[in-house]
């Protein structure tokens, strides 16, 4: 089952084209991991596929998802790391985009523990945001966006900033959120250890090809260059 498909998507600012027709479909259960270097548009993907501009040409088709249903965790460079907020008010907002209410009710409330406690964070729900560590402050954040989906989460460079050891330890969240929780994952990452690739499948925009397959075609082919 398909929950995004792009056809002939074609994203870019102004007439300035960033990414030409894009085909690529993102089915129920996937872990994309995009990649490319600084500037190949990995971000204007993202804002493509979140509807936050507007494709010049082709499109971008919702089939089982509701848009506004889609988890969306930014870089932490664009999230305030001295925020004055508990962990609890973080994870809280993140239901915002499906309240039905002009208040927050129970579901949401439950919604927010049984995150934090999906994520092991629980014990961090009174403290500030500021006061904790580097991985601590990304569990939140990725609890805060998975109140906004149960299908689909859209990571961009979530491990960015952290030591090895909190990395390694945020992957392997994310990992069991895609397969014991079935959410399916986009993510862009910077770590491409050939050794190590996680997720399923890879789209990958360098100047010269975009590429998009399994992970194991593409291992096959970075071996073959
Ligand atoms: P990446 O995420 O891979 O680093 P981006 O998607 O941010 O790449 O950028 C791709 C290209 O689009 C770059 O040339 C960048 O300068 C341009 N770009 C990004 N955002 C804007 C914007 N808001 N207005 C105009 N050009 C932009």
């Amino acid at each position: 089952m398909n929950l995004i498909e792009l056809k002939n998507l074609t994203l870019g600012y102004d007439n300035h084209i960033v990414l030409k027709s894009i085909n690529m479909s993102i089915d129920d259960g996937d872990f994309i991991c995009v990649v490319g270097p600084n500037g190949s548009g990995k971000s204007t993907l993202i804002k493509g596929i979140l509807g936050l501009i507007k494709p010049i040409s082709g499109k971008v088709i919702y089939n089982n998802l509701k848009q506004n249903f889609i988890g969306y965790m930014p870089q932490e460079t664009l999230v305030d790391k001295n925020f004055p907020a508990s962990v609890y008010e973080i994870v809280l907002s993140g239901t915002l985009n499906t309240l039905t209410k002009s208040f927050y009710t129970k579901k949401e409330k439950d919604l927010v523990l049984s995150n934090m406690k999906l994520l092991g964070i629980e014990k961090l729900k009174d403290k500030n945001f500021c006061d904790l560590s580097g991985g601590e402050r990304q569990k939140v954040l990725l609890a805060r966006s998975l109140c906004a989906t149960s299908k689909l989460l859209i990571l961009d460079e979530p491990s960015n900033n952290l030591d090895s050891k909190s990395k390694k330890d945020l992957y392997e969240t994310v990992i069991n959120l895609n397969k014991k929780n079935n959410i399916t994952i986009i993510m862009i990452t910077h770590d491409l250890d050939h050794d190590n690739l996680i997720g399923n499948k890879i789209l990958s925009l360098r100047e010269d090809e975009i590429f998009f397959g399994t992970t194991k075609e593409f291992v096959r082919r970075v071996h073959h260059e």
